[in-house]
């Protein structure tokens, strides 16, 4: 008789006894533990709050922990946070992950705003732990477009005050979203609705918060974080932010209230799947599907956080005409064969079919423009609600 475990059978039965007492507790209590053991969260930022989030994530028994860093550990760093000196923050997370829990983590050492949307909308939660101000715009709209709810841990960053704050954005999901009480000045300041003096630091200056203040924001944040995605004590996250004041010793409940003239218009996307890659499509093939959508020609097409450079210069004084992203190969020189720089000044947003023909890229494989997989494009035709056509 055949009586071995098929393959999930002993993980299943590890995962009963390891995982049974947390079942019993009141946040993961009436089948809660089941719907974060199946949780996927997206974490942006693997230092000081996000690496401990990260790791207390997996270690609770979550599905699976998505974390963006560019970020290389530096000397810096080792006084609060795990890591070895050169090696990219993820690297070291998912080992560390790794050690507890094998296969629950996937870091990704590149800018979130290189992170195709497709990969976001498999996520349950954002969690913003970056505390950069000027991720605050793209991350609710990403948040609001695709009805996925934001944690936004930080620490104050001064040195002045042992303090720190989990806010709730959750815009697309009915609540307020961290950009209601935004008025068109702070954006543009790239400053941040802040109870943390200094924490929207736009100036560069280093984050001077030791380890107690991360440890205990990314906890407060980790229990949110449960707490939304079991449904369990929901109410005490949606709308609310929450700042420890270890420096006086006080707990601050804030109610955040949604405002109807929001900046961020609160608005959710409907996507519609092209069923190709970006190493597969084309400006051509997006343009045909945006045709088939709108029944005109007349449309532009906008990657999503992605403008197109439309020059590029090199050092000896050449300028030419070319095209990509940031994020694309850079041409060659040709009068002095050096690699040149794009001209970000002549950026654009939007492309029209014509205009993608001039600059011969209308043929060109979207990932060679420097488009991500998964990306996302925004396709526009006069009097027409906006597509968003969503690689694979
Ligand atoms: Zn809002
Ligand atoms: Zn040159």
């Amino acid at each position: 008789m055949d009586c071995s475990l098929t393959e999930n059978e002993p993980q299943q039965a590890d995962d009963k006894l390891r995982f049974g007492r947390l079942s019993q507790t009141r946040t993961f209590g009436d089948g809660g533990l089941r719907s974060w053991s199946q949780a996927v969260i997206a974490i942006i930022g693997a230092g000081l709050i996000g690496g401990r989030l990260a790791f207390e994530a997996v270690l609770s028994g979550v599905g699976e922990v998505l974390v963006w860093d560019f970020d290389r550990t530096e000397v810096e760093n080792l006084g609060n946070q795990f890591g070895q000196p050169t090696v990219p923050k993820v690297t070291s997370l998912v080992e560390r992950c790794n050690g507890v829990r094998l296969g629950h983590i996937r870091g990704f050492c590149e800018d979130i705003r290189h992170a195709g949307i497709r990969v976001l909308t498999g996520c349950d939660l954002l969690v913003d732990c970056s505390d950069d101000p000027r991720l605050a715009w793209s991350l609710t709209q990403i948040s609001n477009g695709l009805n996925k709810p934001m944690l936004r841990p930080a620490v104050d960053g001064s040195g002045e005050l042992e303090l720190g704050r989990v806010l709730c954005s959750s815009g697309g999901a009915g609540g307020a979203c961290q950009l209601c009480t935004f008025s068109l000045d702070d954006l543009k300041r790239h400053h941040q609705r802040m109870h943390c003096p200094n924490g929207g630091r736009d100036d560069g200056a280093p984050t001077l918060a030791g380890g107690p203040m991360g440890a205990t924001i990314s906890s407060l944040a980790l229990l949110q974080a449960q707490r939304l995605v079991t449904g369990n004590d929901r109410e005490l996250v949606v709308d609310r932010e929450i700042i420890v004041d270890f420096s006086h010793f006080q707990l601050l409940d804030i109610r955040l209230e949604r405002s109807e003239r929001c900046l961020s218009g609160h608005r959710s996307w409907e996507l519609a799947d092209v069923d190709a890659t970006v190493g597969e499509a084309t400006l051509a093939d997006l343009f045909d599907v945006a045709r088939g959508e709108f029944g005109t020609t007349d449309v532009t097409l906008a990657g999503y956080q992605h403008s197109l450079n439309v020059q590029a210069a090199c050092t000896c004084g050449n300028v030419r005409i070319a095209a990509g992203t940031e994020w694309a190969k850079t041409p060659v020189c040709n009068d002095c064969r050096n690699p040149m720089q794009w001209l970000a000044e002549t950026q654009i947003d939007r492309i029209n079919q014509e205009s993608a023909a001039e600059l011969r890229v209308l043929n060109t494989p979207l990932a060679e423009l420097g488009y991500p997989d998964g990306a996302m494009f925004s396709a526009r035709s006069p009097g027409k609600p906006v597509r968003r056509l969503l690689l694979r």
